[in-house]
């Protein structure tokens, strides 16, 4: 089976929610991959935001978007996911996305943090319009990603079920750890 990957799975949810224009945040640039599927479903009259804090997913995700002629749908901004409601109207995004972990290939270091991981989905959850979605991936592995993956499930188990939907997926039969997918829908 050629969808099973988890970014194309995810994508393939997001794509039958989304529509062509709105707000799109993406909460984890990394590479960029997830911010140019956000500008393309954006379309012209659509915007996104994606956030990074590191130099390197801005320097990356830059050229992307420039290669795929999209670089203006995207502001590219320099700063923790904890703070993204200060960039943001309440109540007015489409859909958001979260790659938890490290940038690959890059300094496995510098990865999402439980505490600021929590912040940011709780803003996240006030910056969704009624029918929006979150998109989140949560990796584990190694020696890293536990204790992240631990607490943002407990985190999502309390989150009022009269407001959100939460969905978690499993690859229930796969070895070593397997990234898991989570899908929040607002009321
Ligand atoms: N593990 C995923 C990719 C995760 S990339 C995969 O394999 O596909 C995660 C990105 O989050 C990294 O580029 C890292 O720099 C970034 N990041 C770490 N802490 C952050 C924070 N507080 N706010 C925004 N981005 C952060």
């Amino acid at each position: 089976m050629k969808n099973s990957q988890i970014t194309h799975w995810c994508h393939e949810i997001i794509r039958s929610q989304a529509k062509n224009r709105g707000i799109y945040i993406d909460a984890t640039m990394g590479k960029g991959y997830d911010t140019a599927f956000l500008c393309e479903l954006a379309g012209d009259e659509g915007k996104v935001y994606a956030f990074d804090i590191q130099e390197k997913a801005l320097e990356l995700t830059k050229k992307r978007l420039e290669e795929q002629k999209m670089a203006e749908r995207a502001s590219l901004i320099l700063d923790g996911h904890e703070h993204m409601e200060q960039y943001v109207e309440p109540e007015s995004v489409d859909v958001i996305c979260f790659n938890f972990g490290y940038l690959p290939g890059g300094d496995h270091r510098i990865a999402t943090c439980p505490d600021t991981s929590i912040a940011a989905i709780e803003q996240g959850l006030r910056l969704l319009k009624p029918g929006g979605m979150m998109s989140l991936c949560i990796y584990s592995g190694g020696d890293t990603g536990f204790e992240e993956k631990e607490k943002i499930l407990d985190y999502l188990k309390q989150i009022p079920a009269k407001e959100y939907t939460v969905i978690l997926n499993q690859y229930f039969n796969r070895q070593n750890d397997p990234p898991v997918p989570v899908f929040i829908f607002k009321g």
